[in-house]
């Protein structure tokens, strides 16, 4: 529609996630009439988080460093093992300040419909660091939604012959829905209602 330049920031505006072809052309044209400083200050944050922002070797949250900032935390409990979809799961919990153990990310949930299943999961991680036994409760986070159920059940029958607590977090939050939008005092409520699940 628009000449070069102009139609490929378009283009690449639109393929991210939430962006539809309007939102693509407004955000588009709005960068076109910015201060130029402003620009580059999202070109900056955009090339530094391409290059200094990867995933923690142990929780694979977003991190700068090796490990992320919680697995680097030496205050926080190493006895429970919270484990959610997403990096943007972390910061929703953590929001609520309800929990002080650690994270497991697993980066998605299972999803036959979608071709996602436990192997495209960090799932076989999850095993390895519950192997050597200092993590006594596991809180199953996952979304309240089909593909998070799903995955909430494959992992409690999983870990089930391990002996170790496992919880998923009580109801309240919204069924169908998504975590990150959950307020904080839902989830919180959550996070103390947690449930034990007998695999
Ligand atoms: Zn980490």
């Amino acid at each position: 529609m628009y000449e070069g330049a102009v139609q490929d920031l378009i283009d690449e505006l639109g393929r991210l996630p939430g962006v539809g072809p309007k939102s693509a052309q407004r955000i588009a044209f709005h960068l076109l009439s910015s201060e130029s400083a402003d620009v580059s200050r999202l070109v900056a944050a955009l090339t530094r988080v391409q290059e200094s922002v990867r995933f923690c070797v142990t929780c694979y949250n977003v991190a700068e460093a090796e490990q992320c900032r919680i697995c680097r935390d030496p205050r926080r409990s190493d006895d429970v093992l919270c484990v959610v979809e997403e990096p943007k799961d972390v910061v929703a919990i953590e929001r609520t300040r309800e929990f002080r153990g650690r994270y497991h990310v697993l980066g998605g949930a299972i999803s036959p419909i979608d071709g996602v299943g436990p192997d495209d999961l960090r799932v076989k991680e999850l095993m390895t660091r519950l192997m050597d036994g200092s993590v006594k409760e596991m809180i199953i986070a996952t979304d309240p939604n089909l593909e998070g159920e799903a995955t909430a059940a494959y992992l409690a029958r999983l870990v089930g012959p391990m002996g170790l607590a496992v919880s998923r977090l009580a109801s309240g939050l919204p069924v169908g829905g998504d975590l990150e939008y959950a307020d904080e005092v839902t989830l919180g409520r959550a996070f103390e209602g947690r449930r034990r699940i007998d695999a």
